[in-house]
């Protein structure tokens, strides 16, 4: 047993604990020592000072990693519908954003951190334009990156959009992590595009765009034309793809404005080919897929079973409340593993490789190693469900967790708990 800190500590101990990447343990204990993990094993084992305990009735786990959200739509959920088509859907932003009145943004961010820490989410991959969305994340104590995103910008427009970009980054002021999303291939030109990317580099920060989620997308880089296309020419942008098309996918496109990297995690990744695939994987880019929110869109399945087969780093997102019905991770788990069984997936090992896409998996997409696992050091991010502990724990969280979250610990604090009892 290892050398056990001395200030006053708390162990939280539960009839299974499940570290990822290690075994799960059966009547293990976490410390939580001021903000960090400071000893984990079987309860019974611990033999350091007398410190108040919390036990846990159900399994207990690192916080979830929602690595890609927009909690600044949450509540935007009324636009959520199942089988809306894509452009038709994200043609509407535009005019909801404009009429959308300023205290309305936090309100809205506000209740999607409340929903993530409901449902056992506590590090999160947050994409927006509004200091509030970030200014909501940063008293929430949430882990991980607030992405702020660049839209609808050509070379004529990119020094306003990039004036607010610069401002809006300064928000945080060292509270939260951020983070630069060029949001898309089609919605910016190559040079802004490419000039989003350097910036973040000259910054050292992180990127997150959206890539290769609908067949538009597909058809304005390799053509130039369709959808997209004709939404530009109505906006008045002046895009590099509609003169030159591009002839290659979503993902070839993005690597060569230097936009993948190990410094990158992109969102969807659904319209890949094996050489894309491969790409993303020698460019040690993670793929943050969010199949419920493509399923609503009309956007396909993304390839699960290949990058799993192929070993492609992959994260769980939930994309925003206007596409899915909820932001529980473990909602997503349960259709990954419908879509990658479907496509061939073999069965054994599936559930941990999911469990695993929505913990390390997100943390390694924004950069973080000290998220996503109960080890000594780690952040003291927790979360316990309330599902059957007699089997597979990894099976039993993919098949009953979502909905069955009974608490969360963000950075040792008790941040939401029902039916569990403090004792000690
Ligand atoms: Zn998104």
């Amino acid at each position: 047993v290892p050398p056990v800190p001395r200030q006053a500590s708390v162990l939280h101990r539960a009839p299974v604990v499940l570290p990822i990447g290690a075994e799960p343990i059966r009547d293990g204990g976490v410390l939580v020592d001021g903000q960090r993990i400071g000893w984990v094993g079987p309860a019974a084992r611990y033999d350091g000072p007398t410190v108040a305990t919390q036990d846990w009735p159900g399994l207990l786990l690192p916080g979830l990693v929602n690595a890609h959200a927009h909690l600044q739509y949450t509540a935007y959920a009324d636009m959520y519908a199942p089988d809306v088509d894509f452009f038709a859907w994200i043609a509407r932003f535009p005019v909801r954003n404009r009429d959308t009145p300023e205290p309305a943004w936090a309100e809205s961010a506000r209740a999607g951190v409340a929903e993530l820490l409901r449902t056992g989410t506590t590090c999160v991959a947050d994409i927006t334009v509004q200091r509030a969305a970030i200014e909501a994340v940063a008293d929430a104590g949430l882990a991980g990156v607030s992405y702020v995103e660049v839209v609808g910008a050509d070379a004529a427009s990119w020094p306003d959009h990039r004036a607010r970009l610069l401002a809006t980054l300064s928000t945080a002021d060292g509270r939260r992590a951020v983070g630069v999303s060029p949001h898309a291939p089609y919605t910016l030109s190559s040079q802004v595009f490419g000039d989003c990317v350097a910036l973040a580099r000259e910054r050292r920060l992180r990127l997150h765009p959206h890539v290769a989620e609908s067949s538009y997308e597909t058809e304005f880089v390799a053509a130039g034309t369709g959808a997209f296309a004709e939404a530009n020419r109505r906006w008045g942008l002046d895009m590099e793809l509609m003169r030159k098309p591009g002839r290659q996918s979503p993902v070839g496109y993005v690597d060569g404005l230097a936009g993948l990297g190990p410094d990158v995690h992109v969102a969807h990744g659904v319209r890949v080919s094996a050489v894309d695939r491969a790409r993303l994987r020698e460019r040690g880019t993670v793929v943050a897929l969010c199949a419920r929110s493509n399923a609503t869109l009309g956007c396909g399945a993304p390839p699960v079973a290949a990058y799993r087969a192929e070993g492609n780093a992959v994260a769980v997102g939930t994309d925003s409340r206007a596409s899915v019905p909820s932001l529980d991770l473990l909602a997503e788990l349960g259709l990954l593993r419908e879509i990658a069984l479907g496509q061939g997936s073999p069965e054994a090992g599936l559930d941990r490789w999911l469990v695993e896409a929505a913990t390390v998996g997100g943390a390694r997409a924004m950069g973080l190693t000290d998220v996503g696992v109960l080890t000594p050091g780690a952040r003291a991010d927790l979360a316990a469900f309330d599902v059957p502990l007699d089997g597979d724990p990894y099976v039993a969280l993919v098949r009953y967790g979502a909905g069955r979250c009974l608490g969360t610990v963000v950075a040792g604090r008790q941040a939401r708990q029902a039916g569990a009892g403090m004792g000690g």
